[in-house]
C-alpha cells in the first residue's frame, strides 16, 4: 500500500535532527532503520507530517567499551552490526539478536528504534530490563539518562518526550561469576515473542554451586501490555541457593501482578504457563552458565 504524503528529510548531523523534530505543532517522527514506522505509514495506521532519517548519522551508530567495562551501543545499531560486536559476550544478547525477525529485517532494524517502538512483544525489552540498561536521550536542552526499568510506560508508549532522540544505549559491567539467557516462544510468521524472558544471576564470589546468589533480575516480554521485570521471582530467589526446586517455584509467578494478554495468537491461560515456563528454562540455563 502506498502511505499518505509527507515530507522526508536527511540531517547530516544530530543537532541538526534534534533542530528539525524540536516541533513547530507538526507531526515529525524520527526514522531509524524503518521496520516499524514504514509499515504502520503503508497501512495508513498512523500518518506524518514528516521523517526525518537518523538511520545514517555516524555518530548513532557502534558499540564501545566504556571505562567501567561495560557497553556504549549507538541507537541506530544494527541488530546485525550487533551480532557481529563484542555485545554478544553477554550470552542473553546472543540468545536475544538472531531469534529478532529475518535477516533482511535484523539488517535494518536498530536497537534504539526498537526500543522507541515499545511493541509489547519486542525481544530486546526483556534483555535490556535484566541487564538493567540506561537510555541516554538527547533534545536541544541536552542529555537525559533513563534507568531501563522506568522507559516502558504501555503499548507502544514510552518516557521518551516528543522532541528528544535516543543516542545510546548504555549496558553496565556484569557482575564477576555472572551468567545470563534469553529464551522465548515466537509467532512463527513474524518471529515477535509470544512470550520471551531473560535472566542474569550473578553473586559476589565463590562457586555458583555452593554460593548464595545476591543478583537475580528477571525480564519478560510478550506477555504484558509492556516488557517488565518479574519482581516476584526476583524476590523469592535473591539470597538463595537458587536450586533447581526454588528456580521452578518461583518461576510460577513469573506473570504475577501483569494484566496478561490474550490474542488470536495465545489465549491469557496459555500466556501465563509460557512466562513460567520460559522463566524457570531462562533463570536455569543462567545458572548454568554462571562461573
Ligand atoms: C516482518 C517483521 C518481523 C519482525 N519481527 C520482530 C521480532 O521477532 N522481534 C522484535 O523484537 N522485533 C521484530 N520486528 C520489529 C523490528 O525489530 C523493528 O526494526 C524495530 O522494532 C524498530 O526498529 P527500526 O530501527 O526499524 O525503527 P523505525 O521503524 O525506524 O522506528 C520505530 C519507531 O521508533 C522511533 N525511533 C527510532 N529510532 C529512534 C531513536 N533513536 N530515538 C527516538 N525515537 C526513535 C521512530 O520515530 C518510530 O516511532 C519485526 C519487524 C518486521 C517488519
Amino acid at each position: 500500500m502506498i502511505p499518505a504524503a509527507f515530507a522526508y528529510k536527511r540531517p547530516k548531523t544530530l543537532d541538526e535532527a534534534l533542530g528539525l523534530i524540536a516541533g513547530d505543532g507538526a507531526e515529525v517522527k524520527v526514522l531509524a532503520g524503518g521496520q516499524s514506522i514504514l509499515p504502520l505509514l503503508k497501512l495508513r495506521l498512523g500518518s506524518v507530517d514528516q521523517l526525518v532519517d537518523i538511520g545514517r548519522l555516524e555518530e548513532l551508530r557502534g558499540v564501545r567499551r566504556t571505562d567501567d567495562g561495560g557497553f556504549a551501543i549507538g541507537a541506530a545499531t544494527t541488530y546485525t552490526e550487533l551480532l557481529d560486536s563484542p555485545v554478544v559476550e553477554l550470552a542473553c544478547m546472543a540468545d536475544a539478536l538472531p531469534t529478532i525477525a529475518d535477516v533482511q529485517v535484523r539488517n535494518r532494524g536498530t536497537i534504539g528504534g526498537s526500543i522507541a517502538h515499545a511493541d509489547p512483544a519486542s525481544d530486546l525489552p526483556a534483555v535490556l530490563l535484566a541487564l538493567e540498561a540506561t537510555v541516554v536521550a538527547r533534545s536541544q536542552k541536552g542529555d537525559r539518562s533513563i534507568p531501563i526499568t522506568s522507559f516502558f510506560s504501555g503499548p507502544f508508549q514510552t518516557a521518551l518526550a516528543d522532541n528528544e532522540i535516543i543516542t545510546e544505549i548504555r549496558l553496565p559491567a556484569p557482575s564477576e561469576g555472572y551468567g545470563s539467557a534469553y529464551v522465548n516462544i515466537e509467532q512463527p510468521a513474524s518471529g515477535y515473542a509470544i512470550a520471551g524472558v531473560a535472566a542474569v544471576l550473578g553473586h559476589s564470589g565463590g562457586v555458583m554451586g555452593s554460593t548464595i546468589i545476591e543478583d537475580v533480575r528477571v525480564g519478560v516480554t510478550g506477555v504484558a501490555d509492556h516488557a517488565y521485570r518479574a519482581s516476584a521471582v526476583e524476590n523469592a530467589l535473591r539470597g538463595t541457593d537458587c536450586s533447581r526446586d526454588r528456580i521452578a517455584r518461583a518461576s510460577e509467578q513469573a506473570a504475577q501482578g501483569v494484566e496478561v494478554n490474550g490474542d488470536i495468537h495465545a489465549d491469557r491461560e496459555y500466556r501465563t504457563a509460557m512466562a513460567q515456563v520460559l522463566a524457570r528454562r531462562a533463570i536455569e540455563a543462567a545458572r548454568a552458565r554462571s562461573a
